[in-house]
């Protein structure tokens, strides 16, 4: 499995990290999802309305629902959805690992000016274990 972004979409990722240095961005991933390659075609920005921004996010339920509307009307798919480290650490959190579930969403993580993705493996109760994916930047 891997997963493909433009060189555009990732720099916006970055920036948007770096605007916010004090609570985490988030958002979702549109794109196509094709034998094992993920196409991110367009990044959803989305208010994080998590209680702790600081450590922790939470997707605006209303994006949430009205893009995965749209991208039904579309014929694509929610192939995941990303959000920041301020505190720079680049792999999940143990709050992302303890809400994770196995439903192969693609979590992209923006830290220390890098990003990274990750597929969440959930077997049996307790936290899920991250699996991470290569990036290709196109
Ligand atoms: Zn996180």
């Amino acid at each position: 499995m891997k997963l493909q972004i433009s060189s555009g979409d990732r720099q916006f990722l970055l920036d948007a990290a770096l605007a916010s240095p004090q609570t985490e961005v988030c958002g979702l991933l549109l794109g196509q999802n094709k034998d094992g390659t993920n196409r991110v075609e367009t990044l959803v920005p989305a208010r994080n309305v998590a209680a702790d921004p600081a450590r922790s996010f939470e997707i605006d339920p209303a994006t949430l629902m009205a893009t995965h509307r749209a991208a039904r009307g579309q014929g694509r798919q929610v192939i995941g959805h990303w959000h920041s480290h301020p505190n720079a650490r680049r792999e999940p959190s143990s709050r992302d690992a303890a809400r994770a579930t196995e439903n192969g969403q693609i979590w992209l993580i923006i830290a220390g000016g890098d990003v990274t993705a990750w597929v969440p493996h959930a077997i049996g109760p307790g936290p899920a274990t991250f699996q991470p994916i290569a990036i290709e930047v196109t």
